[in-house]
């Protein structure tokens, strides 16, 4: 549909029709644009002038679909952009229209040339491709060797020159330009005009023009002046010996991708750009989510290596099918925590009581067992030893019934089996070598006897006439235990000496099931006969249970932390949004869709999660540390109390990273929403 212009036939690029345009300002209709109809055609410069509050902005927005009219169309090569949803509304104005600002509009922290490909960013292009192509509009605009400049380094003229290569970045057939020479001065506007004239006649672009100097006038092929949202002229002009151009594009090669979404590479560099720009402020934040993370980490950490001590301590108890038996009745069993009480009557157990326990349904056998109290000696080296019965060597097959052992062999009769930590007492030193005590002599004093932990805990005796000390062979050293081992024999024959003469009280008995489920049934059954009974089984999972509980509260202390912490990036988000609106608003105009705006700010609050993330880790990981060093040197212990499993890491790390993305959530959705015009009007 071509129209008549004053140099001759040029096609319609762009078509509007009784277009309206109404802003509410506190009950007042302003009429921006009133009913303008205007057909604008490719290959030339149009200028639009007119007063301060006409309309021309309102007008220039419409075009290049930064706004929606109130009423009318607006055709762009034959598709009316009024009625494009709001992502193909950013394909528009990502891929047909190029903006030129009065005030630059430039990113501060970027370059020239990642200003200049920013629409291109924005469609998808990858790196090296986008860059080539910035480089050649540099060239082109004239600022080939500014590229790596910073807007700041810039003049008001070379920085509106690289506002117009990003224009021509997307090889877009419009070119919108609101008052670009209004912040610069006459030459370099001259400049600027003689360059989007340029890129009207040779390239064979439609280009409009807002100024409302007149010292323009020369420039442009068609004056159209506004006032009060109408058109009052319309006046076409003869440029002397200026050539219209075929729609080839000049300049550099066009990008041939179809635009997709914003690659996730490209992203992730503008949100560390972003952070990086920012620093102080995303670190307060990374803090929060450290903060929160270390004391999740710390405290999980420590109620895991309190639950997995106790779980390996008891299971040296014995297997899980192993019940045992003690004379007393205990009650009050049923927290881990709480001293044990005793009540009822007791039941001796003597060799007859251990032949009927062993003939019990679901027993596989049943023995004698004893915690001796002893003193051992090695030179002037004393330690303090707690002995127990190996089971008779014919059950040494039952799973789990005998301790590791780490250096040595089985005890016989004279012969001891040490606890490394045991070994460790005796040798002295920072890391002796417990492998050497295996053959060695040891003076073993005993002290009293009682039933053990589970046994009761209670019943202590005394020998009833003095025991000389004896010399043992230690036969091997044994780990993950803190007791010391006898020989079944050894035991019984010890217990028969603090018994005296007379018939035979064990101060306690095992009974090993034939299977893990028989153990309830078995107990039970033991119990109606008047002994009291505990079994691993039973402890472990009222404690496992009990560490259940504490790991879930100081998990919740942690997780407030972390509640605490989104909080703060809520709050600090926000006004980051706030502060970037202009940021928004070029992006905006250059084509983002709402979605990359807000994946750009998720983006970044999951760059700074997972910084505070990994920070909190290594927090409360390195605390934990300090903790396990200052038990092990109070207590000796060799297990520390902080134990840091792999799936606590992958929870802290997805925890820091959960928590900033729900709380930027809502600032990045706000973001998202904020229409491009009103954006780039915040100053
Ligand atoms: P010009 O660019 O010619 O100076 P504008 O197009 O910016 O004029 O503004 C035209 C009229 O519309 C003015 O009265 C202005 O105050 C009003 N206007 C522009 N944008 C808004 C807006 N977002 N909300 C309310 N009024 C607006
Ligand atoms: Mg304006």
């Amino acid at each position: 549909m071509p129209s008549e212009t004053a140099t001759g036939p040029s096609p319609v690029s762009i078509r509007l029709q009784g277009v309206w345009k109404h802003y509410r300002r506190g009950g007042e209709d302003i009429q921006a644009a009133a009913d303008i109809s205007l057909d604008l055609w490719a290959g030339s410069l149009t200028c639009i002038l007119g007063p301060s509050g006409g309309g021309k902005s309102t007008l220039l927005h419409l075009i290049g679909g930064m706004d929606r009219p109130s009423d009318g169309s607006i055709i762009v090569n034959g598709r009316d952009v009024t009625k494009l949803k709001s992502d193909a509304l950013s394909a528009y104005r990502r891929s047909e229209v190029g903006f030129v600002f009065q005030s630059f509009h430039l990113l501060p922290g970027r370059t020239a040339a990642e200003n200049a490909e920013l629409p291109l960013a924005m469609a998808g292009m990858e790196r090296t491709r986008r860059r080539k192509r910035a480089l050649d509009l540099l060239a082109r605009v004239g600022l080939g060797d500014r590229a790596d400049h910073r807007p700041n380094q810039l003049s008001g003229g070379q920085a509106q020159r690289v506002a117009v290569a990003r224009a021509l970045a997307a090889d877009p057939a419009i070119i919108l330009a609101d008052e670009p020479t209004g912040n610069l001065d006459s030459q370099s506007g001259r400049d600027i005009m003689d360059l989007l004239q340029r890129i009207a006649h040779e390239d064979g672009r439609t280009v409009v023009v807002v100024t409302h100097n007149e010292e323009f006038i020369p420039f442009a092929d068609r004056v159209v002046r506004i006032r009060d949202g109408r058109v009052q002229s319309d006046e076409r002009r003869a440029l002397d010996g200026e050539g219209r151009a075929s729609a080839a594009v000049g300049g550099a090669e066009p990008p041939a991708a179809p635009p997709r979404s914003v690659r996730f590479g490209t992203l992730a560099g503008m949100a560390v750009k972003a952070v990086r720009r920012r620093l102080g402020r995303a670190t307060l934040t990374g803090l929060g989510i450290a903060i929160g993370v270390a004391a999740t980490v710390l405290l999980m950490g420590v109620g895991n290596g309190l639950e997995s001590g106790v779980v390996k301590g008891l299971t040296t108890f014995g297997p899980l099918t192993s019940i045992t038996v003690s004379p007393q009745r205990v009650s009050g069993t049923s927290s881990p925590f709480a001293p044990n009480t005793v009540s009822g009557p007791t039941k001796p157990i003597t060799p007859a009581a251990l032949r009927s326990l062993a003939a019990l349904p679901g027993a596989r056998a049943a023995y004698a067992s004893a915690s001796f109290f002893a003193n051992l000696q090695l030179g002037s080296v004393s330690a303090l030893s707690e002995l127990v019965d190996l089971p008779p060597g014919s059950l040494s097959g039952v799973a789990g019934i005998r301790p590791t052992l780490m250096y040595g062999a089985w005890p016989k009769p004279g012969e001891i089996l040490l606890s490394s930590a045991s070994a460790k007492g005796l040798l002295g030193g920072a890391k002796p070598n417990v492998k050497r005590l295996v053959g060695k002599q040891i003076s073993v004093g005993l002290q009293g006897m009682s039933g053990g932990v589970l046994g009761g805990g209670t019943g202590f005796a005394t020998p009833s006439h003095p025991i000389p000390v004896r010399r043992l062979r230690v036969s091997g050293i044994v780990s993950g235990s803190q007791l010391d081992y006898l020989p079944y024999t050894t035991s019984l024959q010890w217990v028969q000496k603090i018994n005296g003469p007379g018939s035979v009280h064990y101060p306690a008995a095992t009974v090993i099931a034939q299977n893990i489920s028989d153990v309830s049934g078995l107990a039970k059954r033991i119990g109606r006969e008047g002994y009291g009974t505990a079994t691993v089984e039973q402890i472990l999972s009222s404690i496992t249970k009990g560490f259940a509980a504490v790991e879930a509260g100081l998990g919740v202390i942690g997780g407030i932390a972390l509640v605490v912490a989104g909080l703060m990036i809520s709050v600090i988000m926000s006004m980051s949004v706030l502060e970037r609106r202009r940021e928004i608003g070029i992006l905006r105009a250059v084509g983002a869709r709402r979605r990359d705006i807000a994946r750009l700010f998720l983006t970044e609050v999951a760059v700074i999660g997972l910084a505070g993330g990994v920070v909190g880790l290594g927090i409360g990981w390195g605390a934990g540390a300090v903790i396990n060093a200052l038990v092990r040197r109070s207590s000796g212990a060799a297990q520390g109390i902080f134990h840091l499993p792999s799936w606590l890491v992958v929870l802290a790390l997805s925890f820091g990273i959960a928590v900033s993305l729900l709380a930027g959530w809502i600032p990045a959705a706000r973001a998202a929403r904020l229409n491009p015009v009103d954006a780039l009007h915040t100053e």
